[in-house]
């Protein structure tokens, strides 16, 4: 087991719900409607968590539509923003694909009926304490005691999985795997093993995985809509049927002519948006990772045809990076290439497609996506093109080349809710040997509240000195000043915020006009001229002039 109280170490498996129950207790993030007893897949941010997702999403528009960018030829990279509606009109989706195909696989259970993402099963199984004892009792795979497993289904198994074919059948189900097994020199993988125990059938109907909920059998896989429904005017009418939108690409898509001809941009190019985007998730679950309702940060940055492999590599390359530069450090951080058989349809012949991913506490030792970077070729103006019957009119043209097409895309599509996540989770640092038993090591440019001003007693003019340094730095930034508490109290304070820096005023102060600054992560002390300060905090922030 890592020590998971090694304070700073990057790959320790840290708790998931001690990091929820710190984002409620600080106000990071809480339930939506909690006084009703929430609602399912929908998350508000508390006063801490709304500074710090605010943080990442102006430090992303700052640095891709604001700040200078290089691109891979060593040219400057445009880009320019919008900012669309979240209900368009339905044809958008019809276009895009979403009404007949935004549609993930589900099954339900024939059992306790419930219903869930096909591929997702799997994942939350690992997850469910029944699974983790029967994987125990496989531990070494090649040999499994019939008498054991039918010990396990009369005990624990009737508790957690009352549905499980082993729990309800044991006699059949074991007689199947024994005759699987029999005379096999290599032991069967613990997925197929599971599978066994959950198919009374399986001569009729095969093999299949059992419901994470009851054990009970789950259905063919169908296709469910994610998108939610709404009625746009007085009349309930399907013609008045309208759509919360899936995603904000497609806004983009749709205003790529109007963008082009109200502004100076040439291909290559980005249009940028950030946006609310809502999903009928089936199985929302791990806190915001999977909502409802989520935040997107998309760039469709539109390209000739011929340079589709040079920037696709760059974006993806320079993407990562840039999770990085914000704190994303650690090992946890990974880049993975799509197979080609994972590929969209239209992105098979393309570039290619890459998932920037994390390694959060809930899908370690695997990782979840942060952000997807694709080649989307040129299917999404093309289908406009054709759905809205501009058809060749729509196709771009270019001055240099003296060339007329359809702009292919790189798509580089973040979340700005699992980017948030992200950062609580990589920040959350247990440090046995502090007051709060925690800190939030979060990034000096992400840190919700940048510094803390303290009076070191509230007496002796210190209280207004502080107060007017806090004047000046609340000019630029989000810092506090507390009068209250003890010293070490108003630090553990500072500490499960993230507040790299706690400034205090002290008898020194009004005698040689310096403060001492406190670093959050070492804990070091050091002194400072208070006319300094100001300059100083800029600096580590990355917003000096
Ligand atoms: P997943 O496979 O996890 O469902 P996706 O591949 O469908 O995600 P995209 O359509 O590529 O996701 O959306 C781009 C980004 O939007 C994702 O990388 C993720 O950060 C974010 N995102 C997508 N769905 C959700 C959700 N239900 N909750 C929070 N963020 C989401």
């Amino acid at each position: 087991m890592p020590d998971a109280s090694a304070p700073g170490s990057p790959d320790v498996t840290k708790s998931m719900d001690q990091i929820v129950a710190l984002c409620r207790r600080r106000g990071f993030v809480f339930q939506s409607s909690e006084i009703y007893g929430g609602i399912n897949g929908f998350w508000d941010y508390g006063p801490l968590g709304t500074e710090l997702k605010r943080n990442l999403k102006n430090a992303w528009w700052q640095d891709v539509v604001q700040r200078e960018l290089i691109g891979p030829m060593g040219e400057p990279v445009d880009i320019v923003g919008v900012d669309c509606t979240i209900i368009m009109n339905p044809k958008v989706w019809e276009a895009s694909g979403h009404v007949g195909g935004f549609a993930d696989l589900m099954s339900t259970c024939r059992h306790c009926k419930k219903l869930m993402r096909t591929d997702h099963v799997w994942d939350m199984l690992t997850e469910t304490e029944w699974f983790k004892a029967l994987a125990e009792l496989y531990a070494d795979g090649a040999a499994v005691d019939s008498m054991q497993l039918k010990r396990w289904a009369d005990t624990k198994g009737k508790k957690l999985a009352p549905n499980l074919a082993l729990v309800r059948n044991p006699q059949v189900t074991l007689s199947w795997l024994v005759e699987r097994m029999a005379g096999q020199p290599v032991a069967m993988p613990l997925r197929e093993f599971l599978m066994h125990l959950a198919s009374e059938q399986v001569a009729a109907r095969g093999l299949t995985l059992p419901c994470p909920h009851c054990g009970g059998e789950l259905t063919e896989p169908k296709p469910f809509n994610l998108m939610f429904k709404t009625l746009v005017g007085a009349v309930e009418d399907p013609a008045n049927v309208a759509y919360l939108r899936p995603e904000t690409a497609q806004g983009i898509f749709v205003n790529f002519q109007n963008v082009v001809d109200s502004t100076r941009v040439k291909v290559p190019f980005g249009i940028a948006q950030v946006g609310k985007a809502f999903r009928n998730e089936v199985t929302p679950r791990n806190f915001t990772f999977r909502s409802r309702e989520f935040e997107q940060m998309e760039i469709e940055f539109f390209i000739h045809p011929g340079e589709a492999d040079a920037w696709y590599r760059w974006w993806r390359d320079w993407r990562f990076s840039w999770w990085q530069s914000i704190g994303l450090t650690s090992s946890n951080l990974t880049l993975r290439e799509h197979d080609r058989d994972e590929l969209a349809h239209y992105a098979k012949e393309g570039a290619g497609t890459s998932d920037i991913e994390y390694r959060f506490p809930f899908t370690a030792p695997g990782f979840g996506e942060l952000e997807g970077v694709a080649h989307r070729a040129d299917f999404d103006l093309r289908a406009h093109a054709t759905h809205s019957g501009k058809n060749d009119k729509a196709r771009y043209f270019d001055q240099v080349r003296n060339e007329r097409y359809f702009p292919h895309v790189i798509e580089p599509s973040a979340g700005a809710d699992r980017g948030t996540l992200a950062l609580i989770c990589e920040a959350y640092t247990p440090d046995a040997s502090r007051p709060s038993g925690v800190f939030m090591k979060f990034h000096p440019r992400m840190a919700p509240v940048k510094a803390g001003i303290f009076p070191l007693v509230n007496k002796d003019g210190m209280p207004e000195v502080g107060e007017r340094l806090y004047r000046q730095l609340r000019k630029k930034h989000v810092v506090e000043f507390d009068e209250k508490q003890s010293i070490g109290k108003r630090y553990a304070r500072m500490d499960e915020a993230g507040t790299p820096f706690c400034i205090t005023i002290d008898t020194d102060t009004l005698s040689a006009q310096t403060v001492t600054i406190r670093h959050r992560d070492t804990q070091q002390q050091e002194r400072m001229a208070i006319d300094a300060v100001p300059a100083w905090l800029d600096r580590q922030i990355g917003t000096e002039d």
